[in-house]
């Protein structure tokens, strides 16, 4: 009979190599402070819950509103039976939100750019891709039988010298990130868009960090940056600063209809709760009734962002609420952050091969809850174990 040698001897390796990374279990729900498993209370800043709405009770009160009316689950995918008034509402409100004809939903991020990457490429055409990009955009790019070309990251020279190449193809597609998750920059858009133009490309802009953070009310990138009818595809997540879960694309409805045809994980997964969909429909009310939350999560970021760079500690390039730590080689950047995590202050390590061996970091993730009291916890925290590892 086989066993598991092969995979009791990967795992080994991942161990050896200081890569391997357990599950740490809260007792709670997302939030400032959270408990773990075991009772020891901890400052949050690395959850993707930016404007903690995971505990808004309008939310709340729509999902036991909608779990009332149509049950916990929808009972089939979309194309079946699986299409409820409520998702359509949902798409409804996204798309006016985003300012576009029409938005699709999935069931994830992740699978919204499978999805979405899926079913607009074909043989014939070319995908022009940042490298620091998200590996669900990789992954995604990976199904399609399309040309692909990586252009270094936000290195617009060469996505231009790229784009020259690549007028004999049938459709070009740039696609970026918007916010960049490992890192916190901000695309530069205005010019992937101009080029774009100049080259008859499509653009694709994947805003999971952006979405209820950039622009106004939190409209994402495209807003931030005066970009409406330019953006052929605005991809975004119902799980970071929406706070449930979910994924969508804002877009024409033409390509709308196409990838109700042919995005293969729209169509053979199950859609989203009803719970979840009426949550986000109250998710993008508070979004335009609290502004608040928004300026908060800002003057949060920028002020904490300030104060550990006058500190001395390495941020990288981040412009955002996502803002690194740079420590180092995996091993100790594993170390780091459970040090961090002895002195209270939950700051998840990202290594190889999230990012690049020598680029191992703790992701510091500000939000809106943060109270300044917090993020004076966070930073003695930082400073004490900094020293220690004497990357200050
Ligand atoms: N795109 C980017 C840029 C992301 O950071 C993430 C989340 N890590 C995703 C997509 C996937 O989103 P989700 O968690 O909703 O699947």
């Amino acid at each position: 009979m086989a066993n598991f040698d092969v995979i009791a001897q990967e795992l080994q390796a991942l161990k050896d190599a200081g890569r391997y990374r357990p599950l740490t279990v809260w007792e709670d729900g997302s939030d400032a402070w959270m408990t773990l498993e075991g009772g020891k209370r901890v400052l949050q800043m690395s959850s993707n819950n930016y404007l903690g709405l995971t505990h808004h009770p309008k939310m709340k009160q729509a999902a036991i509103e909608a779990t009332e009316k149509y049950g916990v689950g929808a009972g089939s995918v979309r194309t079946i039976t699986g299409t409820l008034a409520i998702h359509d509402e949902l798409e409804q409100k996204l798309a006016a939100f985003k300012g576009t004809e029409a938005a699709l939903v999935f069931q994830s991020g992740f699978t919204t750019n499978q999805g979405v990457l899926g079913s607009i490429l074909g043989a014939d055409d070319v995908v022009i891709s940042d490298e620091l990009n998200h590996a669900s955009i990789i992954d995604g790019i990976r199904l399609t039988k399309a040309s692909r070309k990586i252009f270094a990251h936000k290195d617009m020279d060469q996505l231009e010298a790229v784009l020259k190449e690549c007028g004999s193809y049938r459709q070009r597609v740039v696609v970026t990130d918007g916010v960049f998750s490992m890192d916190g920059d901000i695309a530069p858009l205005t010019t992937i868009v101009e080029l774009a133009e100049k080259y008859d490309a499509l653009v694709y802009v994947d805003d999971a960090h952006a979405s209820g953070v950039l622009g106004k009310h939190g409209k994402g990138s495209t807003d931030h940056f005066g970009l409406h009818g330019r953006v052929h595809f605005q991809i975004g997540t119902l799980s970071k600063a929406i706070g449930a879960v979910g994924g969508y694309v804002a877009t024409s409805q033409a390509a709308k209809d196409l990838m109700i045809n042919n995005a293969r994980s729209f169509l053979f997964s199950t859609s989203l709760p009803p719970s979840v969909a009426a949550s986000c429909i109250a998710a993008i009310d508070v979004l335009k009734t609290e502004p608040e939350l928004t300026e908060r999560l800002w003057s949060n970021a920028n002020s904490f962002r300030d104060t550990l760079k006058k500190e001395g500690f390495n941020t990288g390039d981040s412009e955002t609420p996502i803002i690194p730590i740079i420590v180092g080689e995996p091993a100790r950047t594993l170390e780091f952050s459970k040090r961090l995590l002895d002195e209270g202050l939950c700051a998840q390590g990202i290594v190889y091969p999230t990012v690049s061996m020598d680029k191992g970091r703790v992701r510091m993730i500000v939000t809106a809850q943060h109270t300044d009291e917090d993020l004076a916890f966070a930073l003695d925290a930082l400073k004490k174990v900094g020293r220690e590892f004497g990357i200050i």
